[in-house]
């Protein structure tokens, strides 16, 4: 196993929206739908009524919600807790703290962070 490189950074992904390249982390962000979250909340809930009433409960997701990267103007408005913020994640010690300070957000762990985190950094699974 080597340890040179397997943090190392991946490059700019092009945009999730537009396809076209990223030319500057400046112009980017991650971000997560919270409609999405919602959507997700709401479907697992109305299982667990329809599973305690005793009715056939309909299949929802439960998937974690995926992180869209790529421009700013790319996305639609959104409130500004749900943006990560490409300069931000430019260096694995920010992407770190940006992982730390997103912990502080109720709806963190329904978003699939990690495999962001994996979009631009190689990382060892263990
Ligand atoms: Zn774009």
């Amino acid at each position: 196993m080597t340890t040179d490189g397997d943090t190392e950074f991946g490059g700019w992904r092009a945009c999730d929206a537009c396809g076209e390249a990223i030319a500057s982390p400046d112009e980017a962000a991650l971000t997560v739908p919270p409609e999405l979250i919602e959507e997700r909340r709401a479907g697992i809930a109305e299982r667990a009524r329809a599973l305690a009433a005793g009715e056939e409960a309909a299949h929802v997701s439960t998937g974690l919600i995926p992180w869209d990267w790529g421009h700013r103007a790319c996305f639609p408005p959104r409130d500004e807790a749900y943006f990560v913020e490409g300069a931000r994640i430019a260096t694995m010690p920010g992407m770190l703290a940006q992982t730390l300070a997103l912990m502080d957000r109720e709806w963190f762990l329904e978003t699939a962070w990690e495999d962001a985190v994996r979009r631009f950094y190689r990382i060892p699974f263990e």
